[in-house]
């Protein structure tokens, strides 16, 4: 017996590798700063290997990852550029991080000192930053602390401090306080002993880069509009989606007048209706908080209304206008013909949550 035919996936995520690259040099000219690639959370569920052996090719200073098992599965994958760790670590975290020369940032002094003791024992020397915490609430020295913790972290002769940053919480929602924060945060770093030590200063995430002026940042941290996606509405860049989330149709029926459709029966046909039964659900990561709000997906060249609940495995569509679909055809959820901003607004999210939201049974299929 011959070996069984693979069939096609049923619902996949389609990342197009050429727009990844697209995004990374207009934030890289944009600001006219170096890039940390935020790459946490699986590069934003577009696959982190693929995304970072990418940007790896490219004019990139770090990658920012969330944690030590995301740095580790980078290193394991032989990627060049240094690799930075965006938020705190826990005790047991860090012989790793001075071990595989990770650079952690600096929230405490416990943190800095433990570093320190532990790049000593092993001879070597941690490379690190300081967070400044002006205004996140997430970590770092408050700004008044931060001189006088520079100081003693530079006595300390198993670290080197390199660099300093801070976050933003606000920068696509609270034009006054971002502007105000950028403005604290220049003056601080200004009023900082032996400032050009410190090689990389930065603050900005996406919202940040395009909205934003600092006189003191070297570089910038974007995450979201690496994939093509602005967290601003007016920004004046061409970014180009990345991923495209992506199903079939596995079964079209007629259904006549007044017949439910999916669980709770919230929508009743009023017509004879010709519905698709689609591949994927959010069992997948498609927001089921959609249901109510109006969700489309794009089929044949044109939007169709989603009919009913957002089930595990299966949506229905309402196909009756395109009477040439037949079973097996493709159909997007979103990607370039609709925006995730979009679902994202159905489900009263983000679209950084829809993104990580899609689930390991999608598919990844890389492109260009
Ligand atoms: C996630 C993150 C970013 C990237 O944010 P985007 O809004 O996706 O650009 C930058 N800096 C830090 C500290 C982060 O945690």
């Amino acid at each position: 017996m011959s070996a069984a035919p693979e069939s096609p996936p049923r619902s996949w995520a389609e990342v197009d590798l050429a727009a990844l690259r697209h995004n990374f040099r207009a934030a890289r000219n944009l600001g006219h700063q170096q890039i940390m690639a935020v790459v946490k959370a699986s590069a934003y569920g577009h696959g982190l290997e693929p995304i970072a052996n990418t940007l790896d090719q490219e004019d990139l200073t770090f990658f920012g990852v969330a944690n030590v098992g995301e740095a580790r599965r980078l290193s394991e994958a032989g990627i060049q550029t240094p690799i930075y760790l965006l938020g705190g670590t826990f005790p047991a975290e860090r012989e790793e991080v001075v071990a595989r020369q990770w650079l952690p940032c600096l929230n405490t002094m416990e943190e800095a000192e433990h570093f320190d003791q532990l790049a000593r024992a092993r001879g070597s020397i941690v490379e690190a930053h300081i967070t400044v915490d002006t205004g996140m609430g997430r970590g770092g020295f408050l700004p008044s602390d931060t001189p006088s913790a520079l100081i003693a972290i530079r006595a300390l002769p198993g670290l080197r401090v390199t660099g300093i940053g801070s976050h933003l919480p606000c920068a696509d929602e609270d034009n006054a306080f971002t502007i105000t924060q950028f403005n604290s945060f220049d003056t601080l770093i200004e009023s900082l002993p032996e400032r050009e030590k410190l090689t990389h200063v930065h603050l900005a995430n996406s919202a940040g880069l395009l909205g934003y002026q600092s006189r003191t940042t070297t570089l910038a941290r974007p995450g979201l509009m690496l994939y093509g996606v602005s967290p601003v509405t007016n920004a004046d860049i061409s970014l180009r989606p990345v991923m495209a989330l992506k199903s079939r149709i596995a079964v079209i029926r007629d259904l006549p007048s007044g017949h439910g459709i999916s669980y709770g029966r919230t929508f009743v046909t009023t017509r004879t209706t010709k519905v698709g039964t689609i591949g994927i659900g959010y069992g997948d990561g498609y927001p089921r908080v959609t249901t109510g709000q109006n969700p489309e997906i794009f089929v044949r060249g044109r939007r169709v209304p989603l009919l009913g609940r957002i089930t595990m495995d299966q949506v229905m569509a309402d196909l009756t206008d395109l009477p040439e679909c037949s079973p097996g055809d493709e159909v997007e959820l979103f990607g370039p013909n609709i925006p995730v901003e979009e679902v994202a607004l159905r489900a009263g999210t983000i679209p950084w949550e829809i993104f990580t939201g899609i689930t390991p049974r999608v598919e990844r299929v890389y492109k260009g």
